[in-house]
Order: structure tokens, then sequence, then C-alpha cells
């Protein structure tokens, strides 16, 4: 068996969001689809993956590349030992040939990309949904049939008052949520603290609400929000610095009491490592939120979840950001703490299959091959589109 051809296309985010850095005008994202000679139900198979979302699309590494390198390697390079199925750690492996260590933004998006796209095919190939693949290889066979998801919102809008929060918490809730995350940083300190009080009236506690910085304060601003919101004893405070300011991170989190999350824009696992090491984060408390397919994908990250281990941390402190299929699979498969969603946000790219229901903040895993995509009408749509036929 071999792969034919892995074709990509960027796609628009058409959103209108702000969070306290930056807004999405611009955003957009890149499909993948790798396509297989196996033949099911007289079609090709194909695996699909985009490179979740807030890094924009990345085409042109994958067709300068990553595509070129696994399309020239001889095809029993890159299969099991069976020959039955592709081996993602042989073609994660040949898309890494003659690159250089560090810098890691700038390959490891468009490689995650890819090679989430190739674990679509392999269970696909095999014929199981990629949260069984994942938990056969990598958690001792434990099937899940549901993991926690909780709800991010609150971002900033013209207009959009705390009645507007409010009402919007409230909906999130009616739909299933119970844990819900909002932004801070794009407003003062009193006003911020006034979202989360009015936040709080509606979930009810403290561990029921998170709040997300999205790395955007400096040494002043990080220190007065952490001891203006540490009494409110939060579910997390995400990203309160700069993703790779350890020293300024450490400082926080000396007065910060309560869990801190981040890491969704750390993308290896020595940034990873250097986080746990320096960050001044504690294993047991804070969270960590490893975006898999903007990491060099599923791969690298059971080696990411190894490097943990060692530090003492437990798979449940990982939610990683990208409230997708994607993820759900990947929390699944691995028995991780949970998954985000962001329902009716980012385009075609947001949410799971068209019938997914959250039920007590909990969310059922997908039972169909591979990712399932298929199952989101917009999106399939356009990964129908990349394979020919
Ligand atoms: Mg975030």
């Amino acid at each position: 068996m071999r792969i034919t051809d892995i074709r990509e296309i960027a796609v628009p985010l058409k959103s209108d969001l702000r969070n306290a850095v930056f807004d999405f005008s611009e955003m957009t994202t890149s499909v993948v689809a790798v396509i297989t000679d196996v033949v099911r139900e007289g079609r090709p198979v194909a695996g699909f993956a985009f490179n979740s979302t807030g890094r924009y699309a990345c085409g042109a590494q994958m067709r300068d590349r990553f595509i070129p390198r696994i399309l020239k390697a001889k095809p029993e390079s890159l299969v099991n030992a069976a020959g039955d199925n592709l081996d993602p750690e042989k073609i994660l492996a040949c898309m890494m040939q003659r690159e250089k260590p560090g810098g890691h933004s700038e390959r490891s998006v468009p490689i995650g990309a890819i090679e989430v796209a190739v674990w679509d095919a392999v269970a696909k190939i095999a014929g199981k949904p990629l949260h069984r693949v994942l938990a056969e290889r990598y958690n001792g066979g434990k099937l899940l049939d549901r993991v926690q998801c909780y709800v991010g919102g609150g971002w900033y809008q013209p207009g959009k008052g705390l009645q507007e929060l409010r009402d919007e918490i409230r909906e999130k809730l009616d739909q299933g949520y119970t844990t819900m995350k909002i932004k801070v940083g794009g407003a003062s300190i009193a006003e911020d603290v006034k979202r989360v009080e009015a936040a709080l009236q509606v979930v009810g506690a403290g561990t029921n609400l998170a709040v997300d910085a999205n790395a955007g304060f400096d040494r002043e601003r990080a220190l007065a929000y952490a001891k203006a919101l540490a009494p409110f004893r939060l579910r997390w405070f995400e990203e309160p610095t700069d993703p790779l300011d350890f020293g300024l991170l450490s400082e926080v989190a000396a007065i910060y009491d309560a869990p801190i999350g981040t890491g969704e824009n750390l993308f290896s696992t020595q940034d990873v490592h250097n986080l746990v090491r320096f960050g001044g984060l504690r294993a047991g408390r804070d969270i960590l939120q490893i975006d898999v397919p903007q990491s060099y994908g599923i791969v690298q990250f059971s080696r990411t979840l190894d490097m943990l281990k060692q530090n003492g941390w437990a798979r449940t402190a990982l939610f990683p950001h990208g409230g997708n299929q994607m993820t759900l699979h990947i929390v699944g498969g691995f028995g991780l703490g949970g998954c985000e969603a962001y329902p009716g946000v980012f385009g075609i790219f947001a949410g799971f299959a068209d019938d997914a229901k959250v039920e007590n903040g909990y969310l059922k895993l997908p039972q169909r091959p591979g990712i399932g995509f298929e199952a989101q009408n917009h999106l399939y749509a356009v990964m129908r589109e990349l394979v020919p036929g």
C-alpha cells in the first residue's frame, strides 16, 4: 500500500472575534488530505486534518518540503511491519529529514496537520475510530465512551456588556456545558473583575469558570491581574504571560495560588520540558494545553506525555487547545483531562459532529472509523473537494 497524493488548501476563518491581543479578520487554516491506494466501498481511503485554529495556513512549507519528502520516499519505508497500514512514526521521521533543531512552529504546524491526517487514514484503514486506535497504542487499550468538555467564549465584541456576557454564558449552560472560559485583558482590570463577577453569578462556582489572557500582559499587568484574580479561586488562569517567558511565569505562579493554564503556544517537547522545569508551574495544580496538530502531531505528543510523566505530571492535567474533532479523539484516546469547545465560532472549523451533544459537561466519543469529519457537513464539503473522483 502507498500514499498516492497529499493535497492542501487554505480556507479563511471569516471570524469577527477579538481577544486581548489580536483579531481574527485575516485568519486562515490549512486543510490537508492524505490520499492512499487502499480502496474502501469503491473509493480510495483519504485521511483528513486541519492545522487547528489560531495559526495561519501553512501550505507553502507543505508544498515545498513535507509533501515532496513523503511522495519521494519508498512506499515500503512508510508502512508498518505487517505492510497493511501506514506508520505515522516513520512518516514523521521522513518529514523531519534535513530539518535543523529548534525554531519549531514554522514546521511543527504543517508537519502536525499532515501527521494527524495520516492518523485519520490509519484509523479508517483499520476500521476503527481514531480514539480507539490511540487507546490501544498509547493507553493500554483503555476505551472511554465520553470525555469532559468545557466551553470557550466571552470574547470582546463591540456593544457587548455585562448583561450580554451573562446571556452568552447562560446559553452555553443551557446547551449542556458546566464550565466556561472567558477572555480577560482586553479591558481595564476593574472592568475585567466585574466581568468575572458577572460570569460567576451564572456559573455558580469559581471551579466552573476559567479566564484566558492570551499571553497579552507585560510584567506589571500580569502580576496585577494575578493579585486581582487569585481570590476568586478560578478553574484556571490561562496564559498570564508570553508563552516563552518562563521567568515571569514563575513570578506569577509564586503569587497566584489557584491553577494556571498554559502551553497552547509551545510547539515542541523541548519547550514544554523547559516550561515545567523553569516556569514555576506545579504538577497536581496547573494544567497544560498543547495543541497537538500544531506541535508535530500525535506521535510527538506521545513523547511529550512520556517526558511529562517523568516530571510528575498526570495525563489528566492536559486540556489540549483546539475545540475540534481531532482534539476530541486525542483526549479520549490518551485519557487526558478534557477538551474544549467553541460552538458557533471559527466558521467551519468549530466543533464536533453536527449531531454531537454535550450532556452535563461531557461529550460522547464518536464511533465511526477515523476522525469522523464526514459527520461535519460544512467542513467535509471542503475536504472532499481535495480528493479526486
Ligand atoms: Mg487560550
